[in-house]
């Protein structure tokens, strides 16, 4: 009988603690998005709906004017979000959305970078602290160093150049070089990336936090020949960034392979909590993708 009485609390005890798990709030985030050199109307659809089909995050759509009109009235609310989602390259913000940019993220905001956003305002130097590293938009030995990985550390190459560069879109393995951080535990250290850009000869402060990832970029796809960043983690005031180079959007929803990618959804969504909380609680997705074979989530959600 006694034995039966605590196994029934124990049975409460457990179904208590699955329902609190159950009833979790949703984080709050926000995408930015509106202009871009990228096909922005399906990046944002595809970056919702990983977030949010993971039932870990709820994200707002914050659109800018189109490129040339008046962005005066453009002004986001950081106040009410745990992260802030940058899919924008194009017009400078109002002078009052920089400055509340800027206080959000010091006083400890989250904020992912993804792709293209680091391409975004070559003149604004705080904007470039956040990033680490950019491309395009003029950036040169100005901007700071080309920063690559060579003989197990970053090299910081102050030689002049231009900023930013990619090869044709191919297949590639990304190379984990953090051996400990929540965004990366227990992914391989080894995988293959679907096809996608490889950003290459990005330059910037270059303060880089944590590596997670960098990949080859191959001469012979017309790039670098050399083991570019591009996953790591920024620091700046009390917030934390998480910047991701991948992801290069593609035409349709449908035709999107480097969004599809079991890998990139997977540490959009580490990355994501990591800025947002400090803390990563999800597990090793089944579908990661191995070093010799690829893995796609073609309706953007894991199974
Ligand atoms: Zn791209």
């Amino acid at each position: 009988m006694r034995i039966l009485h605590s196994l029934s609390v124990l049975t409460i005890l457990f179904l208590v603690t699955l329902c609190s798990a159950c009833a979790r709030e949703p984080i709050q985030g926000v995408i930015i998005t509106g202009q871009n050199n990228h096909n922005w109307p399906v990046s944002h659809k595809a970056i919702k709906m990983i977030l949010e089909n993971s039932r870990l995050f709820k994200v707002d759509i914050a659109v800018s004017p189109a490129a040339g009109e008046d962005m005066s009235s453009f002004d986001v609310d950081f106040s009410k979000y745990a992260f802030v989602f940058l899919d924008y390259n194009g017009d400078s913000w109002p002078e009052k959305m920089n400055t509340a940019f800027l206080e959000y993220v010091k006083n400890g905001g989250g904020v992912v970078v993804y792709h293209a956003a680091d391409n975004a305002f070559t003149d604004w130097d705080e904007y470039n602290k956040i990033i680490a590293l950019g491309g395009w938009g003029g950036r040169d030995e100005n901007s700071g160093p080309y920063v690559y990985w060579k003989d197990g550390a970053l090299v910081k190459d102050t030689s002049a150049g231009s900023g930013g560069s990619h090869g044709a879109r191919h297949e590639y393995i990304m190379n984990q070089r953090v051996t400990s951080h929540p965004i990366v535990d227990g992914l391989p250290e080894r995988w293959k990336h679907a096809t996608d850009e490889l950003y290459d000869r990005m330059r910037g402060p270059g303060d880089i936090k944590d590596l997670l990832y960098t990949a080859y970029s191959p001469t012979e796809k017309g790039g670098s020949g050399r083991e570019e960043p591009l996953a790591f983690t920024v620091e700046y005031g009390k917030g934390r960034i998480f910047h991701i180079m991948l992801g290069h959007c593609g035409d349709t929803l449908e035709d999107n392979p480097a969004m599809q990618c079991a890998g990139f959804q997977t540490l959009l969504l580490r990355g994501t909590e990591w800025c947002a909380t400090g803390n990563v609680t999800q597990k090793v997705p089944a579908d990661f993708p191995t070093e010799t074979s690829v893995s796609l989530r073609k309706d953007y959600k894991q199974h």
